[in-house]
């Protein structure tokens, strides 16, 4: 039949054998090798100057600012040192034209929004003492200066822990006299030209926070990693194995450092990952076409926009529309139109109370993500596609009668499709981290390690989306075996860009 023709198709072209995720991981590691060798690589593995990891016992208070979310966030930490935190916050919109616009204004924006909370919110008001029993190394002559860690969740090219030069912007921000300063400076100008008492002393990527955090709360941690708008990973390696660093006196020390991936642009340049022309279409169209390769991929902006594609494609087929009699709806057809959300939604209902079946029939389907012939379908699995025909007619705007369960049945393929991909995609970059670090063999193998291996991670799409870890593990048991992926613990971090600013912050003042 042409239309099963179709679909197999593109199932096809989407579908990622051991051999493939095998090939990428190792493409992975050479990334990783030439980034830890040089500077302006497109994996960029840039040193974070974060020489130890936390292990829960710290103690203080401290403030932090996170932008490259969805919303910037202005944070109070008290550090309890018992592997817990408690956190104050305020949400502040960031508008597209502040995004787009002048640096300056955004920065400025910034720095009211640290004066309204420090306003408003701070139980210690201003001056917050950083902590007791450490001397405030910024002592102005009246108003002791409160000590803040930056989340900055953009590829930035660090050269000590309070300062970086933005390399570019990513996740829809593109303001303008950014690309090549110092954020740091950027915002310690902005507090500066608002007479603030606040020091920016730390600046730290979301990754970088998330593996703070997770450290904080779990004794230790090897990666930290983000599956929300966009996707990155930060880790802990041997200095000496980071050689761009050439004669820098941290690397003489030795010892640890974080490194931030920025994985997110992987398959840039040396391309490897099997594209689709649905993915094509979603680069043409991105604002930063050929950049963030890997990311387009995996993270919560770019799902939505795939699946939109696929979806559009079946619309318009020739001889004979595939879906929806052919017909479109506005949110169908605005770009970015289809919410990653939706798409967890419909694999929710389709998953919804199956532990029962999988129980008796085996192999869930998540794992193959086939299409379902609706004809072969027994009550349950029908009720499930009339509640997923109910999601898709309410989130897509669909008129009823143009939306078959059919139709329902092949949303959910096209979604699971795109989602599975991405997961297993996610599998290879934790499998190289593994592996780089000497926690694993690719392709499995001897290696039994004694100790769990502690991931943390945040994002909606890890903790929304149904599976994603799942899927993202049997990825990693296929690249490194089942003894190594059963020891790796992942967990989310509680508020990684808080809490991992604070620690960060404090590392700072404790190194003066
Ligand atoms: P950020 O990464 O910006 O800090 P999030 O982690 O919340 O913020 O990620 C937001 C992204 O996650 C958006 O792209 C959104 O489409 C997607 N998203 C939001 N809710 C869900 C959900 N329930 N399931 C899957 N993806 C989601």
């Amino acid at each position: 039949e042409e239309e099963r023709r179709v679909l197999d198709d593109i199932e096809h072209q989407f579908h990622l054998d051991e051999d493939v995720l095998i090939r990428i991981t190792k493409q992975f590691l050479d990334d990783m090798h030439l980034g830890l060798g040089e500077y302006n690589h497109p994996l960029a593995m840039i040193p974070t100057f974060v020489t130890g990891v936390p292990n829960g016992t710290e103690t203080g208070t401290y403030l932090a600012l996170d932008l490259g979310g969805t919303n910037l966030r202005v944070c109070e930490v008290t550090l309890l040192g018992n592997h817990e935190f408690t956190i104050k916050q305020q949400k502040y919109k960031v508008s597209e034209a502040l995004k787009t616009g002048e640096a300056s204004v955004l920065f400025d924006y910034l720095a009211d929004s640290v004066d309204a909370f420090l306003t408003e919110q701070s139980s210690v008001g201003s001056p917050i003492s950083p902590s007791r029993d450490i001397l405030n190394p910024f002592d102005s002559i009246s108003t002791p200066t409160v000590p803040l860690g930056l989340t900055f969740s953009f590829p930035v090219e660090q050269t000590a822990l309070n300062s970086g030069t933005i390399l570019t912007w990513t996740k829809g921000f593109a303001a303008k006299n950014a690309v090549g300063h110092d954020a740091v400076r950027l915002l310690q100008d902005a507090f500066d030209r608002k007479h603030l008492h606040v020091r920016c002393v730390a600046l730290v990527n979301d990754t970088v926070g998330t593996l703070l955090s997770r450290a904080y709360n779990a004794g230790s941690c090897l990666l930290g990693s983000i599956f929300g708008t966009g996707t990155n990973g930060a880790y802990v390696d041997k200095v000496e194995n980071v050689s761009k660093l050439g004669d820098n006196l941290v690397r003489k020390e030795g010892g640890l450092m974080i490194i931030n991936t920025e994985w997110g642009a992987f398959n840039n340049t040396r391309t490897v990952l099997p594209t689709t022309p649905f993915d094509n279409k979603v680069d043409r169209e991105s604002i930063n076409p050929r950049y963030q390769a890997f990311e387009k991929f995996i993270s919560g902006m770019y799902l939505g926009e795939i699946t939109r594609n696929i979806l559009l494609a079946l619309i318009d087929a020739a001889p004979k529309p595939l879906l929806f009699n052919g017909r479109a709806s506005t949110v169908l057809n605005t770009h970015y139109g289809l919410d990653t959300a939706v798409m967890s939604e419909v694999e929710d209902a389709w998953e919804s109370n199956r532990e029962a079946e999988i129980k008796t029939n085996g192999q869930p389907d998540w794992q193959n993500s086939h299409f379902t012939d609706v004809e072969a379908l027994g009550p349950q699995d029908l009720a499930r596609l009339e509640r997923i025909r109910g999601i898709v007619v309410q989130r897509l705007l669909l008129d009823p009668e143009d939306v078959s369960l059919r139709d329902a049945a092949t949303v959910r393929w096209a979604a699971s499709l795109v989602a599975n991909r991405a997961a297993r995609l996610s599998g290879t970059a934790v499998a190289a981290v593994l592996v780089q670090t000497g926690h694993a063999k690719l392709g499995g193998g001897t290696l039994e390690p004694e100790k769990n291996i502690i991931i943390g991670v945040d994002g909606s799409l890890i903790q929304h989306y149904p599976n994603f870890q799942t899927r993202l593990r049997m990825s990693l048991r296929a690249l490194v075996g089942e003894p190594v992926e059963k020891r790796v613990e992942i967990d989310l971090a509680k508020d990684g860009s808080g809490a991992g600013a604070a620690l960060c912050a404090l590392q700072a003042v404790k190194q003066g």
